[in-house]
């Protein structure tokens, strides 16, 4: 950690917020807390600059515009890439994490991402609207995916990252990978909010920012009925 508390930044609220992915921010502060970390959260809107110095930060899903104007907004600060630069961790949700790549489409325009993870987005032929769920990436340690995906976007992944997780159910980036990471840098399109649906990845973003090879367990249940709840109605979708 960079300071005595935890600072967690908040990406542009007034742009890149849909779908509750605020709760990311909620999840993340009161798990470090439970954990007695102090922790102290920033949000930081688009006319502000963004500082450097935090130990994670948070980009939620936008539509078109708002995702080119972040994008925009992001490259002219330049706060983030000092951030990743010193080892923060960042946590990027469908709108956020396509513009951390090196271009995405907003309204039909292609756009520079921030070239932060090796992939690229386009259009794809119809809008991932659902349920998302894949095994995640076994070196991460986290058990499956559980999440909602709305988006129009495909994702194209270069060798420089890794898939987060293997689809079993919905589209992702293409209908068999779903999200990627690199580092400290991790992305999805999980929706749900996806920290609060999978509390082992925002446990896994702790230990990433902390350096913390271990964390004491939490009660989970009210997260683990949901997600029990959420794999039976894939699997009874699923049913013909
Ligand atoms: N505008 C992007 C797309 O449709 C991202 C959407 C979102 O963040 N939910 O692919």
């Amino acid at each position: 950690m960079s300071t005595e508390s935890l600072r967690i930044v908040w990406i542009y609220p007034d742009l890149l917020s849909t779908y509750g992915d605020r709760g990311n921010l909620l999840i993340l502060a009161r798990r470090a807390q439970q954990r007695g970390m102090p922790v102290e959260v920033l949000e930081v809107r688009s006319d502000q600059r963004l500082p450097a110095t935090a130990d994670i930060y948070l980009l939620g899903g936008g539509e078109d515009g708002p995702q080119a104007l972040g994008a925009q907004r992001l490259l002219a600060d330049g706060g983030l890439h000092r951030a990743v630069a010193q080892g923060s961790v960042v946590f990027g949700v469908c709108a956020g994490y396509q513009l951390l790549g090196t271009s995405f489409f907003a309204k039909g325009t292609r756009c520079a991402g921030l070239e932060l993870l090796d992939l690229s987005s386009d259009r794809g032929p119809t809008r991932a609207v659902g349920e998302l769920a894949g095994e995640i990436d076994p070196r991460l340690g986290v058990p499956p995916l559980s999440g909602f995906e709305n988006h129009g976007g495909r994702t194209h992944l270069g060798p420089g990252v890794s898939p987060l997780a293997r689809v079993s159910a919905g589209i992702g980036n293409d209908g068999v990978t779903e999200g990627a990471w690199r580092g400290k840098l991790l992305g999805t399109y999980s929706h749900g909010p996806a920290l609060a649906r999978n509390p082992a990845l925002a446990d896994l973003l702790l230990r990433w920012a902390t350096g913390a090879h271990q964390l004491p367990p939490l009660d989970d249940t009210w997260a683990e009925r949901l997600r029990t709840e959420r794999r039976a109605a894939v699997a009874a979708a699923a049913r013909p």
